[in-house]
């Protein structure tokens, strides 16, 4: 099966993305939209992310480029980025097709990198902003790595595991439970997706 095959691992990614339009209306979330004057004083028409710190900003904003940087070199694009003390400690975007390995996530790349400059294992204080809702290996990898913080950006109702087919990140089972939040920039962040799978059908 070659990589770009949509029944490969890959396929988790593109499932939720590449197939199967949503219908409009329909799906668990409603979608109100936000305040004019919101959408004004923050330039931010999400009705999910009406007051985003300046941080919180930077870090979605980051991910959302690493997310088109990886577009333009033919990986799906999903961008990720650390930050601690409103530093940013990593960024990376989806390198399964250039390592030719599926597990090559943003998320997983950028939450590595972070340990490894911090010289550290945990993460606690740290927040992870992510394009798309983490899968079950990146939620792993979050709750493993004690992740503060993690802000995403379109809900994956194929393999999000955030709340979409699972919460992992927030399991009562689990002993640790980052602080979640999601639909940051969904609209920006869905968009680039629904281009790259557009653009592969066409
Ligand atoms: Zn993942």
């Amino acid at each position: 099966m070659g990589i770009g095959n949509r029944e490969s691992g890959i396929g988790n990614r593109e499932t939720g993305w590449g197939r199967g339009k949503r219908e409009k209306g329909k799906g668990k979330r409603p979608s109100p939209t936000l305040p004019s004057f919101i959408q004004r004083e923050t330039g931010i028409v999400n009705r999910r992310n009406p007051q985003l710190s300046s941080t919180d900003e930077l870090g979605m904003q980051t991910a959302l480029e690493e997310a088109r940087n990886g577009s333009e070199v033919g990986e799906v694009p999903v961008g990720a980025a650390v930050i601690v003390d409103g530093k940013i400690i990593s960024r990376a975007h989806n390198e399964t097709i250039s390592r030719n390995d599926l597990t090559q996530h943003a998320e997983l790349i950028a939450i590595q990198s972070a340990l490894k400059s911090l010289g550290t294992d945990r993460l606690e204080n740290a927040s992870l902003y992510i394009t798309l809702e983490p899968c079950a290996q990146c939620a792993g990898a979050i709750v493993l790595a004690r992740v503060g913080r993690v802000l995403f950006g379109a809900y994956d109702p194929k393999a999000g595991m955030a709340g979409s087919v699972e919460d992992l990140l927030r399991h009562s089972k689990l002993n640790h439970r980052p602080e979640v939040r999601g639909g940051v920039f969904e609209t920006e962040c869905g968009a680039l997706l629904k281009v790259f799978f557009k653009g592969r059908r066409e």
